[in-house]
């Protein structure tokens, strides 16, 4: 391949940015002119497709967001749409293309596969919801962002009597309230995957109150459903004075951390490498470690799971 193209889509995610810059400089190294498509499948159908420069991509591995725009497309998701887009892909003499996304996104990456145009999927969400990878490109910048909100929560916490009930974002997986529990000591976490009965937490609450704790922190998935509800729930139950705190997209943005900027760094170059080797339809990822890459069409047909013994571990060391 003599002409790649790359393009970011779905929800974004802190780190996109380094995925970016990754594929850009690892074709350039290679010789290979690589083009941005700005907007995702909705621009890949325009034809917003611009050539990148090693400069394009220069002072963005510290930014979140994506330079190249996010978009959610219904047309690209008919037949119609993506020999549209396919088209215009033909018309620069593009030969392959790197979609850094979520789950939806790989779905149109294995359609165009399908439809004979090579594509690699680059996991970039911070829910860390997809298989095929120990962790997805933003779910640790999230994770952090989380970590300190709750602490400074914390810090407030400490001169009230109080319970404080914490959304975190995370779609249908539990990973980003899973791990943000066990990082912030917090009493419960309450994720899709597994839900603490209601009675246990009341339970755990009251001990703690009987312990002379001054506060107790829950963690809640958005996938279980409303933080503002569990909240009242909690109240009415125990009637302790109960705050309510729903991250929402801060959880989404900020500067990436060192580790999602390797992350990126790794599975952009590593999707380059494979559509050089005229390899199309796979996601990149990391498992043990190593990089490492897997069907979409697998991929799509699994289902995630969460670490269940990371999950009894957080309640392990909440007793
Ligand atoms: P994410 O990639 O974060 O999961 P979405 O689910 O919104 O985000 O998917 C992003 C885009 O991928 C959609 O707007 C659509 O254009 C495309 N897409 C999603 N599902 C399909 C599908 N079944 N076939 C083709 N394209 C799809």
């Amino acid at each position: 391949m003599k002409k790649i193209a790359v393009l970011t889509s779905g929800g974004d995610a802190p780190g996109m940015n380094a995925a970016v810059r990754a594929v850009v400089r690892k074709a350039m190294y290679h010789d290979v002119e690589v083009y941005g498509v700005y907007n995702g499948y909705e621009g890949l159908m325009e034809g917003n497709i611009k050539k990148m420069e090693l400069g394009s991509v220069g002072d963005i591995i510290q930014r979140g967001g994506t330079i190249l725009y996010s978009a959610r497309s219904e047309e690209f998701k008919t037949d119609d749409g993506q020999y549209k887009a396919i088209e215009q892909m033909k018309e620069f003499g593009i030969e392959g293309l790197i979609v850094i996304g979520g789950d939806g996104s790989f779905r149109g990456a294995a359609k165009l596969t399908e439809k004979g145009f090579p594509c690699i999927g680059v996991p970039g969400t911070i829910d860390n919801d997809i298989p095929g990878t120990d962790y997805t490109i933003g779910f640790d910048t999230a994770l952090n962002t989380i970590v300190n909100a709750v602490d400074k929560i914390r810090d407030t916490a400490t001169s009230h009597e109080r319970t404080y009930v914490i959304e975190v974002m995370g779609r249908d997986a539990g990973d980003l309230a899973l791990w943000a529990g066990l990082a912030n000591g917090a009493e419960s976490v309450i994720i899709p995957e597994q839900t603490e009965s209601f009675e246990s937490v009341v339970a755990k609450l009251k001990r703690g109150q009987e312990r002379g704790k001054k506060h107790s922190i829950i963690i809640l998935a958005e996938g279980v459903g409303s933080g503002v509800e569990y909240g009242k729930k909690i109240e009415e139950e125990t009637k302790m004075d109960t705050r309510v705190t729903v991250l929402g997209h801060i959880q989404r943005g900020g500067s990436p951390s060192g580790y999602d900027r390797v992350l990126a760094s790794r599975l952009g170059a590593k999707g380059v490498d494979l559509l050089l080797e005229n390899i199309g339809g796979k996601m990149v990822g990391v498992e043990n470690n190593m990089v490492v890459y897997s069907d979409i069409l697998e991929i799509l047909n699994t289902k995630h799971n969460v670490n269940m013994n990371m999950y009894k571990l957080a309640n392990q060391l909440s007793i």
